[in-house]
């Protein structure tokens, strides 16, 4: 029976420059509800932390991938989160091609962390986004990152502060160039699953005579949320549960969901071929026919797109059937209203329909 395991995939300790430890991390993780969290410090992956932490009758799985890039470059960007490659890869930091070569070869994820990262030179940051384009063998994108998009609305320090003090008014949807660039990947042929990540710090930061800690790893990990479908129950058996949750990513059997407004809990989107159903990651030959069934956990406004392109959209529905003939990637957003927005809330993972 498929199993729906909640995570987030993106978060800093103190061994780079997040403020907190990994305890602070899976504390955080447990009240947040979430099944596991990913530590990803800068060019360091630290050994010796995977395992189920536990804490008044609830666990977390406490995992460790790492965030690469390399760090004689300025402005420093090009930063790729690496999972499950079980080594310390950032001395191949320089060439992000041999980067990425060298997280396959350890059995290894790669995908490019956010891939638009403004400047927000009031606060002293730099443009962080990825720039190498010409390279193969990704795994996918951080489709939609918290703090890039934070980064985007820090225009002045009074708008800064209103989204610091406003932290449920910052998230509206990845960027759209990221969006159109991942869009124009997939209808190139290959193959990128999409993920979501708060990029956790927990920094405390000054403005002024405001202090205060933007933003607490909690808030954060009750954001912006990768789910992934698994063929079972987590077992409880750390390295066993950590195989299933990263080839399910592998797989692309995963959706990125904006748990703020409401839990994403729920979602799935699948087609019905002839004589067989699958689900996001997976392909199917188009044939006379495939049904597309999408559902979401309360009503919303759905997207259907065919490589790239909004083929259909449902104004206010919470489960839709669409039957398609014609080839294509096919992916689903969902959006909805929360504080005074329409806000994107959930992004799945393609389906790919051949001929
Ligand atoms: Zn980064
Ligand atoms: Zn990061």
């Amino acid at each position: 029976m498929e199993h729906e395991a909640v995570g987030n995939l993106h978060a800093h300790t103190r061994y780079s420059d997040g403020e907190g430890v990994h305890v602070d991390i899976a504390r955080a993780a447990i009240r947040a509800g979430l099944d596991f969290v990913v530590v990803t410090d800068h060019n360091v992956w630290v050994q010796g932390m995977d395992g189920y932490r536990y804490q008044e009758g609830k666990r977390v799985l406490l995992l460790t991938g790492e965030e690469i890039h390399d760090q004689e470059r300025e402005p420093q960007k090009n930063h790729l989160l690496v999972y499950e490659a079980r080594a310390e890869l950032a001395r191949y930091a320089p060439d992000p091609q041999i980067l990425i070569q060298e997280a396959n070869e350890h059995g290894g994820l790669a995908f490019v962390a956010h891939p638009i990262d403004p400047p927000a030179p009031l606060f002293g940051e730099d443009d962080l986004s990825w720039e190498a384009w010409d390279i193969q063998d990704l795994t996918g994108l951080e489709l939609w990152n918290f703090m890039s998009e934070f980064k985007s609305k820090l225009t002045s320090i009074p708008r800064a502060l209103y989204y610091a003090y406003n932290p449920g008014l910052i998230a509206q949807g990845p960027f759209t160039s990221v969006l159109e660039r991942w869009d124009h990947m997939l209808a190139q042929g290959q193959r990128l699953v999409a993920i979501g990540g708060s990029d956790a710090h927990a920094t405390p930061v000054t403005m002024g005579v405001l202090k205060r800690v933007i933003f607490p790893y909690e808030f954060l990990f009750r954001c912006i949320n990768t789910h992934v479908l698994l063929p079972g129950t987590l077992s409880g058996e750390t390295a066993r549960d950590r195989s299933a949750i990263f080839n399910a990513l592998r797989a692309g059997s995963a959706f990125i969901g904006y748990d703020l407004p409401a839990s994403t809990t729920g979602f799935r989107f699948r087609a019905q071929g002839e004589d067989r159903e699958i689900g996001m990651g997976e392909e199917l030959r188009v044939r006379l026919g495939v049904t597309l069934q999408i559902r979401v956990p309360r009503p919303a406004q759905l997207r259907l797109l065919r490589s790239g392109l909004e083929i259909k959209r449902w104004q206010h529905t919470q489960t839709a059937v669409h039957t398609v003939r014609e080839p294509g990637v096919y992916r689903v957003e969902a959006h909805l209203p929360y504080r005074g927005k329409l806000r994107a809330w959930i992004f799945s993972n393609p389906i790919y329909l051949k001929t």
